[in-house]
């Protein structure tokens, strides 16, 4: 794709499931990808398979200093910084009519600091950065479930909501920086993050059913979107919402 070759990223959760299939496709594009994760082990582990354009580095995208040390080790490995994806998310139930509200609360808490404050803090600590380096692309992945209702997990659809609101604002107030902030919203997608939700294989495959083009997506799916809104291909394009659910909410 075009105007990759050389730029620099930061991929929060890039140490397994989509973060680590969007570092993966943005280094074949010619990216350098720093892996921030709060899983040290497997980032380490991935980077070494990427070999010597890519970075791992501990992140809790809850806190802000950490941020600012992960911006600040990117520019020095390589001198500039030009994409961040933020991808990092947990999924907790919270369910609305709970036997212990204060368990579901703190669960409500955990989920708006990782889904929804994270990429806020993200946002407003790689600004200057990327402004230096003459721009830049933010995509946010958010969800399907940005769209819709689910019962029982009350706290995620509310941070993928907000994710929207989020591009929207960051897509106005950054375009005068040449930063263009766009998000992506998947579908059902075979990672960790659904087989840890005790969606097993026989599972899938019935949600494989209910999807008008006949499959669970994979992370590659959501890797090539990302690739294309952190691209120059994608030049006109800030604001925007691109669902990569197979046609399910068509
Ligand atoms: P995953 O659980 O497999 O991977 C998430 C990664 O984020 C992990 O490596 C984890 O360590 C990291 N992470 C979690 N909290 C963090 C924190 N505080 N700081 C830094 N890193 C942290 O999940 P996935 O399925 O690959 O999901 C990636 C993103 O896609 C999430 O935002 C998720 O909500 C979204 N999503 C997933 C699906 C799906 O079907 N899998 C569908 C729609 C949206």
């Amino acid at each position: 794709m075009r105007g990759l070759d050389g730029k620099v990223a930061i991929v929060t959760g890039g140490a397994r499931g989509m973060g680590r299939a969007i570092a993966e496709r943005l280094i074949e594009e010619g990216v350098r990808v720093v892996v921030a994760d709060l899983r040290d082990e497997e980032a380490t582990k991935v980077t070494a398979s990427l070999g010597g354009r890519a970075l791992p580095h501990h992140l809790d995208v809850t806190d802000p200093g950490g941020w600012a040390v992960t911006v600040t080790a990117a520019v020095e490995e390589w001198g500039r910084l030009d994409i961040l994806v933020n991808n990092a998310g947990i999924c907790l139930r919270t369910p609305l009519a709970d036997d212990d509200p204060t368990t579901s609360a703190s669960a409500y808490a955990q989920v708006v600091a990782v889904n929804q404050t994270g990429p806020f803090l993200g946002i407003q600590a790689v600004v200057p950065a990327m402004s230096r380096s003459g721009g830049g692309s933010i995509v946010n992945i958010s969800s399907m479930d940005g769209f819709v209702g689910v019962p029982g997990i009350s706290a995620y659809i509310s941070s993928k909501f907000a994710m929207r609101g989020l591009t929207k604002v960051a897509a106005l107030e950054l375009a005068p920086h040449r930063i263009r902030v766009n998000s992506v919203h998947p579908g059902y997608i075979d990672t960790p993050m659904l087989s840890e939700a005790g969606l097993d294989a026989a599972s899938l495959d019935r949600c494989a059913q209910q999807i008008p083009l006949g499959r669970v997506g994979s992370v590659s799916d959501i890797a090539a979107a990302v690739a294309f809104l952190a691209s120059d291909d994608s030049a006109y394009c800030s604001g925007t919402e691109l669902l990569v659910d197979g046609a399910l909410l068509a």
